[in-house]
Parts: structure tokens; sequence; C-alpha cells
């Protein structure tokens, strides 16, 4: 937590993060509290969760709240905006994070499975990001608290590159991420909206604890990672409130894969 005489870098801004009661949201609302934001920490089930985490912030001097609303329905989303805009007046920052696997071969995968993770990765970014656009054109500029207008930040991963059998449906929604954020970053920049996206590699969450938490699960991912080791939601955390920040004011339209090397085709470093 920065000292509160410091200069933080999302003073006075109203951050939304969405699925920020655990892993990497849980990691990116803790880190732009820590620089003076007031975070909306969303979840969609766990209460108690989200709790936890605004109370992890305001114990440290931040400010944080909680809302719930499930990302991939619109009535919900739309009700979220509203109740932002009555306790806080407006949003300067969406961090578009709430996802979720629902593994299976391609030949098993069933139409509801498919169905389920592009509504939550992909939909649910797309209602979230439309609203939080709508919110910043409304608004307009306030230069006095940051050079943008507004920042949208999605989690995408590296598999918004790297194919993945057996999670056809996850990959899917995060090639789709990939050209939302851009086609918005195009359409956007003329508000003076900034849109990027963070492709985390292996991180320490309860997303993909079966890759982390044995030791043989562990090394065998490690295999994956040049840079040997697997993140935590702070490495994320700290790349997201760069994007937010008025340092990455020129950036806009650009995925930040931030995966100790994952992308780096690491099975051809000693097989070429
Ligand atoms: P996680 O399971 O801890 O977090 C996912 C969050 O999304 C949870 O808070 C969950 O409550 C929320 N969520 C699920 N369905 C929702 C809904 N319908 N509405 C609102 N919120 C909902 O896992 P995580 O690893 O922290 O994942 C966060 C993001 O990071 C995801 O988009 C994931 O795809 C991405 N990611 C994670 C990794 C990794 O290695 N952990 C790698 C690449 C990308």
């Amino acid at each position: 937590m920065a000292d509160s005489s410091s200069f933080q870098r999302l003073q006075h801004q109203i951050a939304l993060v969405t699925g920020g009661s655990s892993g990497i949201g849980a990691g990116v609302a803790k880190a732009m509290a820590a620089e003076g934001a007031t975070v909306i920490v969303n979840y969609a089930h766990s209460a108690e969760e989200a709790q936890e985490v605004v109370a992890a912030i305001t114990e440290k001097g931040g400010k944080a709240v909680a809302i719930k609303a499930d990302v991939s329905k619109e009535d919900e989303v739309l009700a979220m905006f509203d109740q932002i805009r009555e306790q806080f007046q407006t949003l300067h920052i969406l961090v578009n994070n709430s996802g979720i696997q629902q593994d299976s071969t391609f030949l098993e995968m069933t139409l509801e499975k498919w169905q389920k993770v592009i509504d939550v990765n992909l939909t649910g970014q797309f209602l979230c990001a439309r609203e939080a656009a709508r919110e910043f054109v409304r608004r307009g500029p306030q230069p006095d608290v940051s050079k943008a207008t507004g920042k949208i930040i999605c989690m995408s991963s590296v598999h918004e590159v790297i194919p993945w059998a057996g999670h056809v449906n996850y990959a899917t929604s995060k090639g789709g991420i990939m050209q939302l954020m851009k086609s918005m970053a195009q359409e956007l920049a003329p508000h003076k909206i900034r849109v990027n996206s963070i492709g985390p590699g292996a991180i320490k969450t309860p997303i993909n604890h079966e890759a982390w938490e044995t030791p043989e699960a562990a090394e065998k991912l490690l295999t994956l990672i040049p840079y040997g080791r697997i993140g935590e939601p702070q490495d994320i955390g700290d790349v997201a409130v760069w994007l937010a920040s008025d340092e990455a004011d020129y950036v806009t339209g650009t995925t930040i894969f931030a995966d100790g090397g994952m992308t780096l085709y690491p099975g051809f470093a000693d097989n070429g």
C-alpha cells in the first residue's frame, strides 16, 4: 500500500473490477486501491469472498465496495452501472476480468458448455465495456483526474494466440476478446477512451489450481515458462495499474502479455 502522503497514480478515480472477489481480479482490485482508486469489487456468487477483498483494502486505508452482478446478464450489468452512478457519480476505469473455464474435448463439447463460457468470457466483456464507454462519453473529459476520458482493460490470456486442445470454448472466447478490444480501441480513441488487454500466462488462482498445486503439476507447468516461475495475481495487478495510469496515456489497442515468456514457443528452446 502506497503511503497516503506519496503520489498515487489512480487518485480520485473510480475503478470497477469484474470478478474482483478472487484470483487475478482480487490482485488487481488491491493494486488499484493501493494507488488511490476507489474500487468496486464485482462478484457473481460469493458475497463473503467479495467482502474479504473489500476488508483487505479498507484495512490498509483504501476505498472499496462490493456489488453483485452476473456479467453475462444484460439487466444485471445495467443495474450495476446504475448503482455505480448513484453511489459514485461516474466511473474512470473498467477491468473486464470475470472469466470461467468449462473444459471438454472438442468431440465431447456440449452446446451448453460452449455457450456458458462464451456468455461469461466474451459477452460479459462486451456488456460491461459498452456500459463503461457510454458512461465515459456521457461524463466527458476530466483532465484534472486523468488524461484519458476512460480506460478499459480486458483480461485476455496467452490463449488469445496459443491454441488450446480440450479448451476450445475458452480459447475462442479469448481470441474473440482480442478483436473486441482492438475494434473498441479503434472506435473509441476519438473519445479519448483507451482500450487494452492483458494476456496473463499461468497465474496461481483457483481457475487453474490443478495445474500448480502439486509439485509434479507445477514442474510440468514450469516447462512452459522460460522465466522459471508461476505468476502471482500481483504480477497482473502491477500491469493493470500501469495501463490505467497516465504513464500509459499513448497506449491503446494492444495486448500486454504478462506470461514469463509462455508465448515464446518454449518447446523450440532446445528443439529446432
Ligand atoms: P478465478 O476463478 O479466481 O476468477 C474468476 C472470477 O470471475 C471470479 O471472481 C468469479 O466469481 C468471476 N465470475 C465468474 N462468472 C462470473 C459471472 N457470470 N459474472 C461475474 N463474475 C463472474 O480465476 P482467475 O484466474 O483470477 O481469472 C480471472 C481472469 O483471468 C479470467 O478472465 C481468466 O480467464 C483470466 N486468466 C487467468 C489465468 C490464470 O492462469 N489464472 C491465465 C490467463 C487468463
